[in-house]
């Protein structure tokens, strides 16, 4: 009899996992928190790589599709300086190999590819549980519960499964992010929509940024970015949007109105993204039956542009080792070895990154990165 497989969350990595093990006729269920595909706005760009992102998308089956969703000329970068100087400009590259999608597009992609009720929606695991002849426990917000044999912990950055395997938890980088848009509001900043050239923007100073990407249709999505102790958080009140904002832009005093208007014109609700990473080099010692993939296993500061394309890599990797593999131990014994260097490395990256983004050098670090890149 096939052993019943269990993910928590519908992520790129549980998804990739899921799709790649139905691709080899292996059944599993996703289990997801969210309500429905549509709960949560998905949107921002991620850059897919070629030998992580668009191994996993071949693996899946997909990669033909996903390359429907590119977005060409939107991969321009541009590093400026508080004034708005340019200090590094690189075109949008036709044939990029790593090209950008709308993230919920991509995750749209992976959903609709898996057998239809693959996912069941609304089940929000609040606890996991060892069971002493084998397999797993998992207990949902409404009450109830299922087994599995196989559990896996695609469920991010707070990952309910993770204590399971390692007590690591989650800690503060000290840098924030806030979500800032402009959408209706564009046409009123024509000009710092022009100074954001065709990609992505990055204004960037020690210990804070302004990072916006201008999609093809003209609206305008990004960051602010501020190195600040976890407390401040507390202190900016979004209750009223464009007081928050103007809190916001007394950090940017004395940048370029081109630059500011971005984060004082943005017309959605602000929204506060502390950063968190994982220890790097995080492992743990095999559990039997259970193991993660994605920001369960390794999130780490999105400097690297990795964590959602290693999400992908490790779905795909863990799905074709227990496809090649009897042995469940065996299956997991070998993803884990291969796990573990990989997402060290990027965890390592990702952390040095963030210094050279809102560290003292900057913007000259961040022009010296893109330079050696
Ligand atoms: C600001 C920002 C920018 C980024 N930019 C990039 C980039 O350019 N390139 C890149 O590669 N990566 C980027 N990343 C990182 C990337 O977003 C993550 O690494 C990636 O989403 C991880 O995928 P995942 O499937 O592991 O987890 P997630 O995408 O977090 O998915 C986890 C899923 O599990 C569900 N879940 C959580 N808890 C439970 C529970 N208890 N029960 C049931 N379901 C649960 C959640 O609802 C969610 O659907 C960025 C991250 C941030 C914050």
């Amino acid at each position: 009899m096939q052993k019943t497989i269990a993910i928590v969350g519908a992520g790129l990595g549980g998804l990739t996992l899921a799709r790649v093990l139905q691709t080899h006729g292996v059944a599993a269920t996703i289990y997801e928190g969210e309500a429905s595909a549509t709960t949560r706005a998905q949107g921002g760009l991620l850059d897919i790589h070629e030998v992580t992102g668009q191994v996993a998308l071949r693996a899946a089956g997909l990669y033909e599709e996903f390359r429907t969703l590119v977005r060409p000329g939107e991969d321009a970068k541009r590093v400026v300086d508080r004034h708005g100087t340019i200090l590094f400009d690189m075109p949008a590259d036709p044939g990029s190999a790593r090209p950008e999608v709308d993230r919920g597009e991509l995750r749209r992609l992976l959903v609709d590819s898996l057998t239809p009720g693959t996912i069941r929606w609304d089940h929000k695991v609040t606890s996991v549980r060892h069971l002493p002849e084998g397999g797993y426990v998992l207990t949902f917000a409404e009450g109830s519960a299922t087994r599995a044999d196989i559990l896996i912990g695609a469920d991010g950055a707070w990952s309910r499964v993770r204590p399971l395997l390692t007590p690591a938890k989650p800690v503060y980088s000290g840098t924030c992010f806030i979500e800032i848009a402009l959408a209706s509001g564009v046409q009123d900043c024509q000009a710092s929509v022009a100074a954001i050239g065709s990609g992505t923007l990055m204004a960037v100073a020690p210990d804070k940024g302004i990072i916006a990407h201008r999609y093809a249709d003209g609206h305008v999505r990004g960051y602010v970015a501020l190195n600040k102790p976890e407390e401040w958080m507390r202190s900016i009140d979004f209750g009223d949007p464009s007081a928050g904002l103007r809190q916001l832009a007394d950090e940017f005093d004395g940048w370029s109105p081109l630059l500011t208007a971005i984060l004082t014109q943005s017309d959605v609700k602000p929204w506060l993204r502390p950063i968190y990473a994982l220890p790097v080099g995080l492992t743990w010692d095999r559990v039997p039956g259970v193991t993660l993939v994605g920001d369960a296993a390794h999130l780490m500061s999105p400097f690297a542009g990795e964590g959602a394309n290693l999400a992908m890599y490790d779905g795909a990797d863990l799905a074709s080792k227990l496809v090649e593999h009897s042995d469940i131990e065996v299956a997991l014994t070998a993803y884990e070895e291969r796990l573990f260097p990989r997402s060290g490395d990027a965890a390592s990256r990702s952390a040095q990154n963030l210094e050279i983004f809102f560290g003292q050098e900057a913007p000259q670090s961040v022009v010296n990165l893109f330079d050696h890149s």
